[in-house]
């Protein structure tokens, strides 16, 4: 048998090549240039946009691909950027940014990157998902029909939000935008929704008090917390929103419904810009990048109301903006007001001058939950807004009239009365039954000749007196129906009975 050296030298020159092929795991490059949480990396030649590496810095640091250019990649670092320096090795992973989602979570604390932060120990998720994903499409959606109550009677009467809807809550600094949000979450206890807080670019502390507040009020029980706060880097608070909504749509695809809370989306811009300005993206109107629109659009996109055939969840957003000086006209600002399904606008005279909530009901909408609202509540809502527009009105004008006739002086002073039934104190949301029997009780005058000072102890009474009285009728509120015209003659003889069995609530 002969030997031909050249077959034998192809066959081991093809062993050595497939050797290597499958020795080469991942993409190897180096720093170039590193400094405020942005890496530089050159000879990353098949890195993928999101894409995370690993940083060979002896503590496991990773970041993630933002930037392909033509000679390098730019890379935002996840967690310390201390350790790395100039001209150490990165490595490609493969993976692309991902956040680990399930049961496991809900009671917890976590950053955006999945990892406990309330020092209960580590959690065991089973499964992770990418954190950013396509929304679902319109095929795969349903119109939204069912409420979202939020236990603020201001909010469910007049501006009503539907599972699967986005209300902006929007306001300047200190008008009650959080307490709102937590108020909201409060109200969930007895229903089957799943709460998320993304808290970005918040103080540690207000995030401690907020989950010490959740844990109180017993609603940690189903309520998780993904947290960026002030002091970690930009691309972490950047993370924050899409993480929590990733976590959002595992449930949402198991059929569930879940409330999301971005407080507040302004940091989460002023962090994108931060990035992108150190990425060297060119910068636009406000210095934030050209994308900052569709930074928030998909974002919010992602909630929705699923097609019964995939399950019927649902993701509820509450996206936070804060305002300066009531400015809704500025970039951020009317971004987000244009990608939401409408918007609830908090007052800081309002607020200041004693109305909290401080809803400004006149330029608050909800485009949506109209459809979501319950029976009940719709029931009493439209002449309660009616109400409320005609006052409005008329106490601007009021102002300069001295003499008054005696039905303006009336619709005055049944405005007056409307007005303080909607005031609430925080950490009290009220059942639909608690909402409709006192607005039922305004619109029908009963209120009239009750002095303003006493009406949150009349309010208090009066739901304790129904709680005893009326229980059917409150069984039957609650559950969202309508009461019949003999259930309405009942109950306006009912509190009508009961104003006669307390004291000291009437005017003068
Ligand atoms: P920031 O701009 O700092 O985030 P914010 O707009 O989120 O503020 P909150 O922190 O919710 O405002 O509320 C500001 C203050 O007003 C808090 O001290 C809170 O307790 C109080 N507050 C909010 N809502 C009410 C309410 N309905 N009744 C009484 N006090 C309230
Ligand atoms: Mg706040």
């Amino acid at each position: 048998m002969s030997i031909r050296p050249d077959e034998i030298s192809s066959l081991i020159k093809n062993k050595i090549e497939k050797y290597e092929s499958t020795l080469e795991v991942s993409d190897i490059g180096t720093v170039i240039e590193v400094g405020d949480g942005i890496a530089r990396i050159y000879g990353l030649r098949k890195a993928m946009a999101s894409e995370l590496i690993e940083f060979d810095d002896g503590h496991g640091t990773v970041g993630m691909v933002l930037n392909l250019e033509e000679d390098n990649v730019g890379a935002v670092i996840l967690g310390e950027y201390k350790y790395i320096k100039e001209g150490m090795t990165v490595k490609t992973t493969g993976k692309i940014a991902s956040v680990p989602v399930g049961d496991s979570l809900i009671g917890r604390v976590i950053n955006p990157i999945g990892q406990a932060i309330d020092g209960k120990g580590p959690m065991h998720c089973e499964n992770s998902r990418p954190i950013e994903r396509i929304a679902p499409g319109i095929v795969k959606r349903k119109s939204v029909h069912q409420a979202m109550q939020t236990g603020i009677t201001a909010i469910d009467t007049l501006t009503p939000i539907g599972r699967g809807q986005r209300e902006l809550i929007i306001g300047d600094r200190q008008t009650g935008k959080t307490a709102i949000a937590i108020d909201t979450i409060l109200n969930q206890k007895k229903t089957d929704v799943i709460c998320i807080y993304v808290a970005i670019g918040q103080k540690t502390s207000s995030v401690a008090q907020i989950t010490k507040t959740l844990e109180e009020y017993g609603a940690l029980d189903y309520t998780i917390i993904v947290a960026a706060a002030a002091n970690e880097t930009a691309p972490l608070q950047f993370l924050a929103p899409f993480a929590g909504t990733s976590i959002a749509e595992e449930f949402m695809e198991q059929g569930k419904h879940v409330l999301i809370i971005y407080d507040d989306l302004t940091r989460h811009a002023w962090a994108y810009r931060a990035m992108s300005l150190l990425l060297k993206r060119p910068p636009g109107r406000e210095a934030y990048p050209g994308d900052v629109f569709y930074l928030h659009s998909r974002l919010l996109e992602r909630s929705a109301k699923l097609s019964d055939e995939l399950g019927g969840g649902s993701i509820t957003s509450l996206p936070i903006i804060e305002t300066q000086a009531g400015d809704v006209s500025a970039y951020i600002p009317t971004n987000v007001i244009s990608i939401t399904d409408g918007q609830i606008f908090l007052d800081s005279d309002l607020f200041n001058a004693g109305i909290r909530p401080a809803i400004n009901a006149g330029i608050s909408v909800s485009r949506v939950g109209g459809a979501a609202q319950t029976a009940a509540i719709k029931s009493v809502a439209g002449k309660l807004r009616l109400d409320l527009a005609q006052f409005r009105e008329l106490e601007a004008f009021a102002q300069f009239a001295s003499d008054l006739d005696k039905a303006t002086q009336d619709q005055l002073k049944r405005g007056e009365k409307l007005r303080e039934v909607l005031k609430q104190p925080q950490y009290k949301p009220l059942s639909v039954a608690q909402q409709y029997i006192i607005l039922f009780a305004g619109n029908n005058g009963l209120l009239d000749d009750i002095n303003i000072c006493k009406m949150y102890e009349f309010k208090e009474n009066l739901f304790s007196y129904m709680t005893s009285n009326l229980v059917e009728i409150e069984l039957k509120l609650n559950r969202g129906d309508k009461l019949d015209s003999e259930e309405k003659k009942t109950l306006h003889s009912e509190i009508e009975k009961f104003k006669e069995s307390i004291i000291g609530f009437k005017n003068g």
